[in-house]
């Protein structure tokens, strides 16, 4: 999502980027406010930039994103450099405000969530790119109980139909190869009578589109339409990101998750029972306030159970205004009992990624071609449908090619393979 938008920042500009800080005219830090670690990387390195001004006392300096709206006005009372804060919602009002600030000479703030046209940016495109996200919705609808997005993101809002199919068409046209659609609960889009499955049906039909990806979806808005459709549709990838974010009914209550460790199970026996192949990850939280030893003994089970092809595994972190901020005053988790579960959910993790990964070896896969290795100039990589890293030899004339590649090697997080004569 924040690669999007940064996307979308740099194209509502219209200017080129440039390498090298020194060099800029604009230096705009766009930013994550999910956990308290991403919020802090993101101002400190606000300070790295400072001292630019003193060169070029034009320079503009801004900060955009999730902490942009988080903090507001704080931000410029703390940072007298910063010339403008700006949230996620507003970006395509970026233009205006530069524009204010050069003619003007003040400091802007729009951190507004009622602007009408929240998608309103021409879609941007870096030639040879094979792969492009497109987002369908914005905010969340959903009151996780750890979670910052609705307070920063806003509401659900949907984007229509014909909006993402105009973006997808002038992507197809640009090369890209495979789009993915995203959205905080994607799987929750509709539009009157439109649903999900819908529009994977409606986008998966383009000329020109190999792959369709999405994400992330949210166990709750699984439907029969959206998984018939995901077995239908052949460019609809077979692979699918459902975070769970534990394995403990008392800890998904306290979550607000709306769903149960049972619920969660049968959602994936019914995806598995549709598309047997499926490649399932996740997103779990360890440590939310509250959590037991036995609590975290069922993260582990469920890990066991369900065997996740990968996952993103995160220490607990309370976040300003949310309910798990509260809960967190009485029932936090020590940080190194956090820490250790942590370790051993990822080692088990690591275990289960590299067996999937070994179980591969002697199969064919079909490889979208994305480029040359950045570790090996002779090899390139692509992914495969279950969104493995493939690594094998191969010419540049290959890029944004689907090749069948046999896989030679399991390795801890990605295959090697050849392509057979
Ligand atoms: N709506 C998106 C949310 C993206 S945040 C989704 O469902 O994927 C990505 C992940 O960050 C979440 O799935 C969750 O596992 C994690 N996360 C969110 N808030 C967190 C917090 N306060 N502390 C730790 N991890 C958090």
């Amino acid at each position: 999502m924040n690669e999007y938008d940064s996307d979308r920042i740099h194209n509502a500009l219209d200017v080129e980027l440039t390498g090298n800080p020194k060099d800029a005219d604009y230096i705009i830090v766009n930013t994550c406010a999910i956990r308290e670690k991403a919020d802090q990387k993101a101002l400190s390195s606000l300070g790295r930039y400072k001292h630019l001004k003193s060169n070029n006392p034009e320079l503009i300096i801004g900060i955009a994103g999730c902490v942009a709206q988080l903090y507001g006005k704080k931000l410029l009372k703390q940072m007298p450099y910063l010339d403008f804060v700006l949230g996620p919602r507003a970006i395509p009002n970026l233009p205006q405000i530069i524009s204010e600030i050069e003619t003007k000479n003040t400091r802007k703030i729009d951190i507004s969530f009622d602007i009408e046209e929240v998608f309103e940016v021409n879609p941007f495109h870096e030639e040879g790119r094979v792969s492009a996200f497109v987002s369908i919705q914005q905010g969340c609808n959903k009151r996780c109980a750890y979670c910052i997005v609705p307070t920063v993101r806003g509401n659900e809002v949907n984007r229509p139909m014909e909006d993402i199919v105009k973006e997808t068409v002038y992507l197809l046209s640009k090369g890209v190869r495979e789009i993915t659609l995203i959205g905080q609960t994607v799987n929750s889009w509709k539009q009157d009578k439109y649903k999900f499955g819908d529009l994977l049906r409606t986008v998966g039909e383009l000329e020109g589109l190999e792959r369709l990806r999405f994400t992330t979806s949210y166990p709750r808005d699984i439907t029969k339409r959206m998984v018939d459709a995901m077995k239908e549709v052949r460019e609809v990838c077979s692979h699918i990101h459902l975070p769970v974010q534990s394995g403990s009914d008392d800890v998904l209550k306290l979550m607000n998750r709306t769903y149960s460790r049972q619920w969660y199970l049968d959602s994936v026996n019914r995806l598995r029972d549709a598309i047997p192949d499926i490649a399932i990850s996740t997103d779990m939280i360890i440590g939310f306030p509250g959590e037991t030893d036995s609590d975290f003994e069922q993260t582990l089970s469920l890990l066991d159970e369900v065997e996740f092809e990968s996952s993103f595994s995160f220490k607990y972190s309370p976040r300003p205004g949310t309910v798990g901020e509260k809960l967190a005053k009485t029932d936090s988790i020590d940080d190194k009992i956090s820490g250790e579960r942590l370790s051993i959910f990822q080692e088990k993790q690591k275990y289960y990624t590299l067996k999937k990964n070994l179980e591969r070896i002697g199969k064919i896969e079909e490889v979208l071609v994305e480029g040359f290795s950045k570790h090996d100039n002779n090899y390139l990589f692509g992914r495969t449908t279950h969104n493995r890293i493939m690594n094998f030899e191969g010419g540049g004339n290959l890029v944004g090619k689907t090749v069948n590649v046999r896989v030679e090697e399991g390795l801890p997080n990605s295959l090697r393979g050849v392509i057979p004569n």
